[in-house]
């Protein structure tokens, strides 16, 4: 993506803080970074589990919580199919998948408390056993040789946000994934695209805007893997 997107001449600043949106009125004027200010008068804000300060430094409330979220890797497996799918247990949202010669394995943790904490634990290694006994009990016969901890980026209802502020002039986000950010990326990207363009959407995105969480706002109903 960074490069057809350099192609297209966009300039990618790696390693460069944002540390304020500045306004005149209900007009973004800048961005501060780390590097300096870059003038615009329009922000895209796709700061996964940090969205919500981005937001607060535009004055846009995104209801967007950090929470650790762990996988652990296994030793190869003799004859895994090629084809093998991304499987997940709905009971218990036990899912694997292929990594590499191995299988990757990935269970939520109710036991989770929202934080930037990324170190590992081992504590949610019993539920995740018992998942497997019950629904796949041969994923016990595999050593575990790795893993690690990420932040999924959760909203209220596990679903995104994405659409522009209400308040501010050309503050557009796209974030809150809750977890699932990887296999929309692409399609939001050509959706945040026709947003910034003032194009209509291929997807209608209104029921993503984060004006559903707002006090007066109806709750939408809850879809979660
Ligand atoms: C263990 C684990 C397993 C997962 N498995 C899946 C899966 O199977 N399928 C799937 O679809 N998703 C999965 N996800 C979720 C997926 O990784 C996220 O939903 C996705 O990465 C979100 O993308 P994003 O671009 O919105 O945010 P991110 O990828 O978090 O990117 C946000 C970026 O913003 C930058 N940033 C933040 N604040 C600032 C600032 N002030 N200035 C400048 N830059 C800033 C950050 O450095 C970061 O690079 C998983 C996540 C975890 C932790």
């Amino acid at each position: 993506y960074a490069a057809p997107a350099r192609r297209c001449g966009a300039r990618i600043l790696r390693h460069t803080e944002v540390t304020g949106i500045e306004r005149r009125g209900a007009a973004i004027t800048a961005v501060q970074t780390t590097l300096g200010p870059v003038a615009t008068d329009t922000v895209i804000c796709a700061a996964g589990a940090w969205s919500r300060a981005v937001g607060a430094m535009a004055g846009v409330d995104l209801p967007v919580q950090p929470l650790r979220r762990q996988i652990a890797v296994t030793e190869p497996v003799p004859g895994l199919p090629p084809d093998l799918p991304m499987t997940i247990d709905f009971t218990s949202s036990l899912y694997f998948h292929a990594e590499g010669p191995g299988l990757l394995v990935g269970m939520s943790d109710p036991d989770e408390r929202p934080g930037f904490a990324t170190d590992t634990h081992d504590r949610w290694i019993p539920r995740l056993a018992a998942a497997m006994e019950r629904r796949a009990p041969a994923l016990l016969d595999l050593r575990r040789t790795g893993g690690w901890a990420g932040l999924y980026e959760v909203t209220p209802d596990h679903n995104a946000l994405i659409g522009e502020a209400s308040t501010v002039s050309r503050f557009l986000y796209a974030t809150g994934f809750s977890g699932h950010g990887f296999l929309q990326g692409p399609a939001v990207g050509e959706v945040v695209r026709d947003l910034y363009l003032g194009r209509v959407p291929f997807v209608d995105v209104a029921p993503l805007s984060a004006d559903r969480f707002a006090a007066d706002a109806p709750r939408p109903e809850v879809n979660r893997v």
